[in-house]
């Protein structure tokens, strides 16, 4: 088998992307997409559509699966497992731990290996440097393809624990959705007292480019399990996060993630943190025992 050769099934924006970072490497690159039309412009600079799932996974080891989520990977090989023995699924598919799990094992049952893939990076970047993507399951399987995967980002292999991947992935798209939103919160607030967006713009990266400093101090306090307020106290945070409430619904601006967040503060008062660091919040969010 030609080892600069896979196929690669999902033609969405990410899907197209990577087939063309693969011709633009010299790999020979079968696709297979629900629409078929999607393909016309990989066809166009080389690359094989396949007329069938089938025939898409019997021409390589390797498959690459880049679909909107796990319902849409059962969609499209379900009909076609007879195909999968021997097949190396590399799933870049985003989804939730649970379901990389299942699906390890779902492709296990068909004779298939199955690595779990997360892009850290949107379409344009991919093939880029400084682009990665985490991955888990079988080593033996990773390190094998690890040339192919490379090709489209640098590799990160968490472990063999299928769902790991898509953790450390959803762990990353949880700083990523929540920081945007704050950004869009500042915005509004900007916005209501007749200040734009790139006005706003300096000011917010000069707050995001402070917070590395935050995240190395509050690490030590959550892997420590210990508060000190010697820097700061949840008193003093949950004061804060009210002015910056009342701020925002005094101008008029929606308050529904202000009104979440200050929940928090607020249960970390209840619970007697008034002292501690307000990295004591991690007492509310983490996992209760029992
Ligand atoms: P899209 O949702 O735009 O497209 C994914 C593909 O899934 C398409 O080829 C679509 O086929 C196919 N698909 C969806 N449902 C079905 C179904 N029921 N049966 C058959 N095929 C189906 O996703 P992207 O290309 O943007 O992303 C792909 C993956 O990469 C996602 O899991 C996403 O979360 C992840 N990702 C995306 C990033 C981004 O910025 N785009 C960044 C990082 C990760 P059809 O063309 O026929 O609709």
């Amino acid at each position: 088998m030609n080892k600069k050769s896979l196929t690669l099934i999902g033609l969405g924006p990410m899907g197209q992307a990577m087939v063309n970072t693969y011709l633009d490497n010299g790999y020979s690159v079968t696709v297979w997409n629900r629409t078929a039309a999607k393909a016309e412009p990989l066809v166009a600079r080389g690359a094989v559509l396949a007329p069938t799932v089938e025939e898409a996974l019997a021409a390589n080891e390797l498959v690459v699966l880049s679909l909107t989520d796990y319902d849409a990977v059962y969609a499209v090989l379900e009909p076609a497992v007879g195909s999968l023995s021997g097949k190396a699924i590399a799933n870049l598919t985003s989804d939730t731990p649970e379901k990389a799990r299942e699906a390890a094992a779902w492709a296990a049952k068909h004779g298939a290996k199955h690595l779990t893939g997360g892009v850290q990076v949107p379409p344009p970047l991919i093939g880029k440097p400084g682009s990665s993507t985490y991955y888990s399951g079988p080593k033996d399987v990773f390190d094998a393809h690890e040339e192919a995967l490379k090709v489209l980002t640098e590799v990160d292999h968490r472990g063999e624990d299928a769902g790991l991947a898509a953790m450390y992935y959803q762990a990353q798209m949880t700083i990523f959705w929540t920081s945007m939103l704050s950004f869009y919160q500042a915005l509004a607030l900007g916005q209501a007292n007749g200040v734009t967006a790139q006005d706003m713009l300096p000011y917010a990266k000069m707050q995001f480019a402070m917070m590395p400093h935050f995240l190395d101090l509050y690490a030590q306090h959550v892997d420590r399990g210990s508060y000190p307020g010697d820097v700061d106290r949840l008193a003093m945070g949950a004061a804060s996060i009210d002015h910056v409430t009342h701020t925002h619904a005094d101008a008029g601006v929606n308050t529904t993630l202000l009104d979440a967040v200050s929940a928090i503060f607020h249960a970390g008062m209840d619970k007697g943190f008034a002292e501690n660091s307000f990295s004591s919040l991690i007492e509310i969010l983490k996992k209760q025992a029992g």
